[in-house]
């Protein structure tokens, strides 16, 4: 099944360069997908537009089989189903402890008291980070702070999770911790996307690969088609 369709988007950057020039793809439901090119290949404004942060000049994207639309209250539903984990955590992290930094979403969403606790508690549990709840984030490890900004976004159980490139900041243990905790949200079901500079962990870790160059998609498929030599 497709849960996300584009059809020939384009966007320039005020002032700036065709960042995507044509990009027509599909993401399934349920897939590891990577996307997969070098700096200013357009992976980050692409995967913005999933959400609905960026807006194409041109094109179309579906979501669930539907247009996205742009009005505050769809915005407002795509992007808890749709949540965006941004390559810097120190973006992404907003509140003064852990606790109220994985709240601001459910809170944000309206949810009852009892359930905020409860869903920080699932989210944190589920990062490995239960007992941090007190804890100022700004004192964390860098792989602690992704794990909380990757709860913020579980708190509000989203179906997609995007991550612009998850592992880049991170050192060896804590990227391989972060990717294993990827697998682990895809084997639950999720979509889980990712952008990536890195040819060998889309290799090691998608079903799905994207490759793109200068705004535009030159291969797809699964990471053995997109990546062995011709
Ligand atoms: P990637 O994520 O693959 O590194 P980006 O989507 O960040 O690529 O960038 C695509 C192109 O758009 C690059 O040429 C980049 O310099 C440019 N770009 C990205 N963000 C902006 C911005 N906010 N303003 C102007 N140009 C931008
Ligand atoms: P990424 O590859 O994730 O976009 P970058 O380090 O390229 O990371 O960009 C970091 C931030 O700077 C992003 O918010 C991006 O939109 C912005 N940016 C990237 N390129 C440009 C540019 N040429 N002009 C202005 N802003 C840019």
């Amino acid at each position: 099944r497709t849960l996300i369709e584009t059809e020939n988007l384009t966007y320039t950057y005020p002032n700036g360069p065709a960042a995507l020039a044509g990009v027509s793809l599909r993401i399934e439901a349920g897939s590891k997908t990577a996307i997969v090119g070098p700096n200013g290949a357009g992976k980050s404004t692409l995967l913005l537009m999933f959400n609905g942060m960026l807006r194409p000049d041109r094109g179309e994207i579906r979501f669930a089989g539907r247009p996205i639309a742009y009005d505050n209250r769809s915005l407002r539903d795509l992007r808890r189903r749709v949540g965006f984990v941004f390559q810097n955590p120190d973006l992404q992290i907003i509140a003064p402890t852990v606790e109220a930094d994985v709240a601001f979403g459910p809170l944000n969403l309206g949810l009852p008291p009892d359930a905020v606790r409860k869903a920080v508690r699932d989210a944190l549990g589920y990062v490995g980070l239960q007992g941090y709840e007190r804890r100022p984030p700004h004192h964390l490890s860098g792989g602690e702070k992704k794990r909380v900004a990757i709860a913020g976004i579980l708190a509000m159980e989203p179906d997609v999770l995007v991550f612009d490139e998850p592992t880049n900041t991170l050192d060896p243990a804590s990227a391989e911790e972060v990717m294993e905790l990827l697998d682990e949200l895809a084997s639950s079901g999720r979509t889980v996307l990712i952008s990536t500079h890195d040819v060998e962990l889309a290799y090691r870790w998608a079903d799905s690969a994207i490759l793109m160059e200068r705004g535009r998609i030159l291969a797809r498929g699964s990471p053995e088609e997109v990546f062995s030599d011709p």
